[in-house]
């Protein structure tokens, strides 16, 4: 449906079945959001990946973006775009990590969005190597007492959870120390304080945590093995980030519009800007191509080539919002932050939001070696820390 592909496989039925009888019982147009989206959840339909019983139908995720397209233009709620790292990162987090209790606590709450999510990672000394953060976590009665500070914190001022990773082991190497925690935001001790961003948002935050008491049953996985569990919500990130933009949609449908809008289409200039688009929506296509393809392959959950996407539709993203600047002409100079602050829509909002996507979720430059070393199999960059403790490696 839509833009989405549609593989001839054995999985198809079921999973057109399950939309036919969703759309059937909860007619999106008639049903409330809430019960709509936990109608998606009950049905399987949510992350077909998943297990029957969570959200899921226990299939490949060869079909998820079709059932994504699917649902999403029947009129079922964007729920990828509503609730990016609670779907993204949390929901496929708690999956494969979680207990029964946080599975059954937390999954259908992420889906219908009831609870928002953050993600608690990157630190002032830490964001491309996150394994060297040091926020503290030590164990303390049957809890934690965690103090440290976390920064980028994209939806933390609304945010009911956090997925944060402390160390609880300084003199362990700097990948094993580490614990994974679903922190209630909630808590005495977290403050929350927005970062304004050139754009006029202030969507990201810094977070200080201050002696919050966190009780044992929030942290998934192992004492220590907090870095396998923070693998999986990255991996997830990556994907997300990469995956979500439909075929010739977001900014090259933008791009397109403007020169369509164009009265001079024959000068010199008209032709260099013409070039450019047709370049660029050709690598667009290529690129979605390429994920969909890579989406096809893939059996279960992402790999290290969601990288590929992620690298490829930023770059692409960037430049198509540069041409957009350049199409729009002096009009694309008018830019007010004050006016981004009332949420006002203005046309130059996406070029500058667009340089953090090289950035955002793994920079382009670290997500290259990721595919260097485990896409293509070329020996791993050279790691001065490795094989030392975390408290004895210098830091400024
Ligand atoms: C819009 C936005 C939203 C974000 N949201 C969140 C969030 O919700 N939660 C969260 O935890 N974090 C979030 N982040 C943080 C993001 O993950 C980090 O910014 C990112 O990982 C880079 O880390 P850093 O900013 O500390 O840069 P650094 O790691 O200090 O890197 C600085 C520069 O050095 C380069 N570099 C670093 N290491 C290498 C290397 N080994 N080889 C080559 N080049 C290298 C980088 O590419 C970069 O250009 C967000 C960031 C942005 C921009």
């Amino acid at each position: 449906m839509g833009n989405s592909v549609h593989p001839d496989t054995d999985e198809s039925a079921i999973v057109d079945a399950a939309i036919a009888k969703l759309l059937q019982a909860h007619p999106p147009a008639r049903t409330e959001t809430q019960e709509l989206l936990g109608a998606v959840f009950d049905s399987g339909l949510a992350w077909i990946h998943f297990p029957v019983g969570i959200g899921g139908l226990g299939l490949s995720t060869v079909l998820h973006q079709y059932v994504y397209s699917s649902l999403t233009a029947a009129g079922v709620p964007d729920y990828i775009s509503e609730t990016p790292i609670g779907y993204g990162m949390a929901g496929p987090t708690i999956a494969e990590h979680g207990t029964e209790a946080q599975i059954a606590h937390h999954l259908r709450r992420i889906f219908t969005g009831e609870f928002v999510w953050c993600q608690l990672f990157s630190e002032p000394g830490a964001g491309s190597d996150l394994a060297s953060l040091s926020t503290r976590a030590v164990p303390t009665g049957d809890g934690w007492l965690v103090n440290g500070q976390k920064v980028w914190t994209t939806l933390g001022h609304l945010a009911q959870y956090g997925l944060l990773v402390a160390r609880t082991d300084p003199d362990a190497l700097k990948h094993q120390g580490l614990t994974y925690f679903l922190l209630d935001m909630t808590l005495p001790g977290v403050e929350v304080r927005p970062l304004r961003q050139m754009s006029g948002d202030a969507e990201f935050n810094e977070v200080y945590l201050s002696d919050v008491l966190v009780p044992d049953s929030a942290r998934i996985g192992g004492v220590g093995e907090g870095w396998g569990v923070a693998m999986t919500t990255l991996a997830n990130e990556r994907l997300v980030l990469g995956a979500t933009t439909p075929r010739h949609g977001g900014a090259i449908d933008e791009a397109l519009a403007l020169w369509s809008a164009r009265e001079d289409k024959t000068s010199a200039a008209a032709r260099v800007l013409r070039d450019r688009l047709l370049d660029l929506w050709i690598r667009d296509d290529v690129a979605w191509l390429t994920g969909a393809r890579a989406a096809q392959r893939r059996e279960s959950g992402p790999g290290p080539e969601g990288s590929v996407s992620k690298i490829a539709r930023s770059s692409i993203n960037q430049q198509t919002y540069e041409l957009c600047a350049d199409l729009r002409g002096a009009a694309s100079l008018i830019y007010s932050a004050a006016a981004a602050l009332d949420g006002t829509a203005q046309p130059g909002y996406m070029f500058l939001r667009s340089r953090a996507q090289s950035i955002e979720g793994g920079s382009s430059e670290v997500l290259r070696d990721v595919v260097a070393h485990r896409v293509l199999g070329l020996p791993p960059s050279h790691r001065p820390d490795k094989g030392i403790p975390w408290n004895e490696v210098p830091r400024s």
